[in-house]
């Protein structure tokens, strides 16, 4: 074993002195939890395709490194795929139910039948899926498809769900078409798409290892992709140095301990060399003075922007006017701190940089992407080895679920909904029909046109809106007055539990490793990777295959025309259709076998031009945001500890060590309003409050951060970027002590 003791977090061994996750353990629970059916649970983790995050595998492996890939998020999600049915009879009474968290019901067990609540009904009754059909049928044929919505969630789904799923949306008539990736990455496709021609990752992870430089903004890996800590062990092995822009000083981002690397389990694995501590939205003022430094130095590839780039000038006049009085001010760094950063990265032959949520979840979020890209087009850092463009991924499905068609605008591919277009995906050997041209909303638009009445049918396919989106009472007064909600899914979760305006529909589908002929996901580096269908899980026998359930309604509402348009009999019959209809996922019908996959447009994209249609690189001129933040107020961001999604693993966050109501302070701030560790707080701003606890740690001072969702009753609703992503902030005040009145009541006040 070779070491390297420079990267070294701490000589005492496993970190025992320090807090951060106990992945050992994480294997024990994953055992007890799964005890019933270890045989199935081992068959998953050795020859599916992970349902967590994105980076991808096939059974424990990848194509990044040896070893074994293998992850806390992947054992905590495995109950998913391996817990019996649960007793339907449970849900003839929804009272009771509503009163458990989101925790206690999934772990009732898997949906077993196809049920139907009324309008009045306490509960939901048994129908067979005849029936459900019928009654999801006769309410979409009387209604206007620009009332009917269509949702789609980003863990689990295969591509072929997700592109049976939109294609059928689109044979009901709405476009009103979108997946969680609007809750996330939506402004990366955005600002991709408009600068440089795709909307996806321009590199591999391997680019990674051997790179002078790789950049983390807004992004937190070690939580919510934990495998890439092993890539960055490597990296660093070979040299690369890692910065990290963000608010707050993530612990996971500073050290690790990489269960499976006896060196880094042993002594732990420094990662981040330097920490950029950004006000909440400072990043387009951090990236402005980088640039400005960057100019002022040459540190610029001059080459490259003549020849590939559009748009220099103006970018480099508004660098240029920028006063470093304002971009300090609007950034929360100083000239020098962005001149450490210029000069490293000015230096670097190769850097790439990586994003997260916290550069997409704020109204300016494509804005944030195109300061990105701009850095990377004055270095010249597209195309080449180590060097590359990241929106890093957190689900399994980000990437598959819009390029398959999940998205309001675009059918397949970011293909836009035009007239042409939709001409063409009406011929015989296409879709056979024409799709909608008229724009649809994106999902958090649904929830607001819903609460307008103006949505009468949603289908939703996995999701909780109640709890994912900001502003909860509200969500639940859309989700109230919608006629026909139909939840798809696999276990129960709140959403569901909301009383009917109509009628509520579950229908209980099959996880991916259950699927007929199994199934394909596009990872964050446009792998698209098999996962083969895995026999021998629970028993569920009424479940049915994620893309065949809205089949079945195409069949009910049209069965002449269904039958020619959805002729499959399983997932092999989708993959040829979308071979055929896609051309980027050319290749994807030759996937039948576990580790089968291909990573489409190779290692890199945009290697000789971009993709855009004068094959140029765009800058983009934007200004800088406006934080507004009143004397005496702060600035909540929220962020993840230890969950996917909605769904909370953990009460405390192993590797902050934060309960789910702590709420993150700096020092200086606790002490100027006189508070302590611990001490109770509650947040407040004219839409509700919430009680939690002090937890004094590295945050940017003025800054406060808690865990979403609980935190979304600050969350303003209807404050969106233009992608339709819902800016996750908030400003609010800090009151000591507790809560006057219950969060709920004063919310529904404000
Ligand atoms: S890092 Fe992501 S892909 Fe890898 S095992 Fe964990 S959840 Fe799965």
């Amino acid at each position: 074993m070779s070491v390297n003791s420079r990267n070294w977090a701490g000589l005492v061994p496993y970190g025992l002195n320090q807090q951060h996750p106990n992945n050992y353990r994480d294997i024990l629970d994953a055992l007890w939890e799964n005890k019933d059916s270890l045989g199935y649970s081992w068959r998953v983790l050795r020859d599916g395709c992970c349902d967590g995050c994105s980076l991808g595998t096939t059974g424990m492996h990848d194509w990044t490194m040896k070893g074994v890939h293998l992850c806390a998020v992947r054992l905590a999600l495995l109950r998913f795929n391996t817990m019996p049915a649960m007793n339907w009879q449970l849900l003839e009474d929804a009272e009771p139910l509503k009163k458990k968290t989101e925790k206690q019901l999934r772990k009732l067990g898997r949906l077993a039948v196809p049920m139907v609540r009324s309008k009045g009904d306490r509960g939901f009754r048994r129908v067979t899926w005849d029936d459900a059909m019928e009654i999801v049928a006769e309410r979409i044929r009387k209604t206007d498809p620009k009332h009917v919505g269509w949702y789609l969630t980003s863990r689990g789904l295969t591509n072929e769900a997700y592109y049976a799923q939109q294609k059928v949306a689109r044979f009901v008539g709405t476009n009103h078409v979108d997946t969680s990736a609007r809750i996330c990455h939506a402004p990366s496709t955005a600002g991709l798409s408009a600068t440089v021609g795709c909307a996806a990752t321009t590199c591999s992870y391997s680019d990674w290892i051997g790179a002078d430089l790789i950049v983390f903004v807004g992004a937190n890996p070690a939580n919510n992709q934990p495998v890439t800590t092993k890539y960055l062990y490597y990296a660093k092995k070979a040299g690369t140095k890692v910065f990290v822009v963000n608010p707050y000083k993530e612990p996971g981002m500073a050290r690790y301990w990489v269960p499976s690397v006896t060196e880094s389990a042993l002594f732990g694995t420094k990662i981040a060399d330097d920490h950029f501590q950004i006000h909440v939205g400072g990043d387009i003022a951090f990236f402005y003075g980088v640039l400005k430094h960057l100019i002022d130095n040459d540190w610029l590839d001059r080459d490259f922007i003549a020849a590939r780039t559009v748009g220099w000038k103006e970018v480099e006049a508004r660098a240029r006017a920028l006063s470093w009085d304002e971009l300090e001010k609007s950034s929360g760094q100083t000239k020098a701190d962005m001149f450490r950063f210029a000069e490293k990265f000015g230096k670097a032959r190769h850097a790439i940089i990586v994003w997260s949520m916290g550069i997409t979840q704020h109204r300016y979020g494509t804005d944030n992407v195109r300061a990105i890209v701009n850095l990377q087009l004055a270095k010249g850092n597209i195309g080449r080895p180590h060097t590359g463009l990241m929106p890093i991924r957190g689900h399994s499905g980000v990437q598959g679920g819009a390029e398959m068609g999940g998205m309001p605008g675009a059918y397949v591919m970011g293909v836009p909904a035009t007239e042409d277009n939709a001409r063409k995906f009406a011929a015989p050997d296409m879709w056979g029909f024409e799709p909608p041209t008229w724009k649809g909303l994106s999902a958090a638009h649904m929830i607001l046109a819903a609460e307008r009445g103006e949505i009468d049918v949603l289908w939703q396919s996995g999701g909780n809106f109640k709890q994912t989106l900001p502003e909860p009472d509200l969500v639940q007064r859309a989700l109230g007055r919608i006629k026909l909600r139909v939840h798809q899914d696999i276990v129960v979760n709140p959403t569901m539990l909301v009383d009917p305006a109509d009628t509520v529909v579950l229908l209980p589908s099959r996880t991916r490793y259950e699927q007929r002929g199994g199934g394909t996901e596009t990872s964050t580096e446009r792998r698209i990777i098999f996962s083969p269908r895995i026999p021998g899980g629970p028993d569920v026998p009424e479940a049915r295959d994620e893309w065949e359930i809205p089949v079945l309604l195409a069949r009910k509402l049209d069965p002449a025309r269904a039958s020619v348009i959805f002729p499959w009999r399983d997932t092999q019959d989708i993959r040829n259709e979308i071979d055929r209809v896609c051309p980027t996922y050319k290749g994807i019908a030759a996937l039948r076998k576990k580790g089968d996959n291909f990573q489409y447009g190779g290692p890199r994209l945009l290697v000789d031009r971009c993709l855009t249609p004068d094959g140029k690189g765009h800058f983009s001129a934007i200004g800088l945001p406006e934080e507004r933040v009143p004397e005496g107020q702060f600035l909540l961001a929220t962020r993840r500890g230890k969950q996917f999604n909605s769904i909370i693993h953990a009460d405390v966050d192993p590797i902050t060590g934060a309960r789910r109501d702590d709420v993150l302070m700096a020092r200086e701030d606790a002490e100027k309003l006189g508070l302590r560790e611990g001490a109770t707080i509650t947040l407040r701003n004219n839409l509700g409050q919430f009680q939690g606890r002090v937890k004094i740690d590295r945050i940017k001072p003025g800054s406060l951060q808690a865990h979403w969702p609980e935190i979304n009753v600050l969350v303003p609703a209807g404050r969106l970027d233009p992608s339709g992503v819902p800016d996750y902030n908030a400003t609010v005040e800090v009151i000591p002590g507790a809560a006057v009145q219950q969060p709920q009541a004063l919310a529904q006040t404000g």
